[in-house]
């Protein structure tokens, strides 16, 4: 997890900053992530002792390349922590008005998304569900797909996704209220037995509106469960 708050990061007017466990501003800054020539290398020879030692067979065609295929592949899952510049300039041209804007829920999902557990580096996996009674903004889907690989590409867990995301939606649209939903399959806890194949974990976080409308609330998970039917999903 990256907490640190940068200096040149831009706060949203009204919003309230680091009074939370994370840094769920970062998504306004751009900050790539450099790693030289010479650490590549050192990296992937650490990485060609672990594999050797575990049992992969090296010096094959097959295997020669995998320590310098499996660092970048760890490397573009976790491109989240160096932010997303489309997505923060676009959001002025996503902008409309509205003025029956507190009765309309929009809906968005499933969203697939993919995640590491900072627990063991495994992935997780599943997808987003969004909802949100807008105020004078809305957010298309490409840009909620952005936003959602924004906090998924990193070394995470769920519940941080789910609440960053809550919490970067009601920064991003200041909205009446945010609903945001995941269901994932988590390879660390799969991949060795403990849980039946394919049980899912499910997390919900509310804002806003949300909080005190079992209504509003009961509206989402339909529309969510409407949208995902045809996976055979909830
Ligand atoms: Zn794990
Ligand atoms: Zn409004």
């Amino acid at each position: 997890m990256n907490a640190h708050h940068h200096p040149e990061t831009p706060t949203v007017d009204g919003m309230a900053g680091d009074d939370v466990g994370y840094d769920s501003t970062e998504w306004t800054a751009v900050h790539p992530r450099r790693i030289d020539d010479e650490q590549w290398q050192r990296y992937e020879g650490y990485l060609r002792e672990i594999f050797s030692a575990l049992g992969l067979p090296g010096g094959t065609i097959a295997t020669d390349l995998t320590p310098r295929r499996f660092l970048r592949a760890l490397y573009d899952a976790t491109s989240g922590y160096e932010g997303d510049d489309k997505l923060v300039t676009a959001f002025p041209t996503e902008c409309h008005g509205g003025s029956d804007c507190r009765i309309s829920q929009v809906v968005e999902g499933p969203i697939p998304f993919f995640s590491l557990c900072e627990h063991h580096s495994l992935p997780f996996f599943g997808s987003a569900y969004i909802g949100y009674v807008a105020h004078e903004h809305i957010l298309g889907l490409s840009k909620l797909t952005r936003l959602v690989r924004l906090f998924a590409r990193r070394f995470s867990v769920q519940e941080r996704i789910g609440q960053q995301l809550a919490d970067g939606l009601e920064r991003i649209l200041q909205p009446h209220g945010v609903a945001v939903h995941l269901e994932a399959v988590h390879l660390c806890t799969q991949m060795r037995g403990v849980y039946e194949l394919n049980s899912s974990t499910r997390t919900t976080y509310w804002r806003g509106n949300y909080d005190g409308d079992a209504q509003l609330r009961n509206d989402f998970f339909e529309l969510c469960s409407s949208a995902s039917s045809h996976r055979g999903r909830f």
